[in-house]
């Protein structure tokens, strides 16, 4: 199952290698201001969300910590709280969006745990169907995008603020 984790990688090494210098993109990212362009769904108070550029299924987030740190284990209580609580506010709203059959939730650390960006810390939320691995078996790191990221973008966030302004947190 080792596809099921790393497909995302080579496009992350391959795009870290064309930035220049060793600029953190999950430090970058949000110190831009640019959030549609750079697909952050939300911002709280530690933690970001924002959808996977190089998605494994529709709809496949992250939630990143802005504090730069690699391992789990270093995760502030305070952060680790509120990096939950988005996390199960933006499964519903994926769910909401795209009613999958189940998800993989989780953090890869490491590279050799399939970790893109090892140095900062991030938890992978990813939709997933029956088949869906198939697919990526076949047709490798060609991966067919169904729907375009701005479009998952705007469902997404709105889906997301709506069931967060709901839940009153
Ligand atoms: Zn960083």
């Amino acid at each position: 199952m080792d596809y099921l984790w790393t497909p995302w990688r080579y496009q992350y090494i391959k795009n870290a290698s064309s930035n220049k210098g060793d600029e953190c993109i999950f430090c970058k990212i949000p110190s831009e201001n640019n959030d549609e362009e750079n697909l952050i769904v939300y911002r709280g108070k530690f933690n970001f969300i924002i959808l996977n550029r190089f998605p494994y299924t529709n709809g496949h987030s992250m939630v990143v910590p802005f504090r730069h740190f690699a391992e789990f284990s270093l995760l502030k209580d305070e952060e680790g709280i509120e990096m939950f609580k988005l996390t199960k506010t933006l499964q519903r709203a994926l769910v909401e969006v795209y009613n999958p059959e189940g998800f993989n939730i989780g953090f890869n650390q490491g590279r050799c745990a399939g970790a893109g960006v090892a140095d900062h810390l991030h938890m992978h939320v990813v939709p997933r169907w029956t088949g869906d691995s198939n697919m990526v078996t076949i047709i490798g790191e060609t991966r067919i995008i169904p729907e375009d990221l701005k479009t998952t973008y705007e469902k997404v966030k709105s889906s997301f603020l709506k069931i967060l302004s709901e839940s009153g947190e």
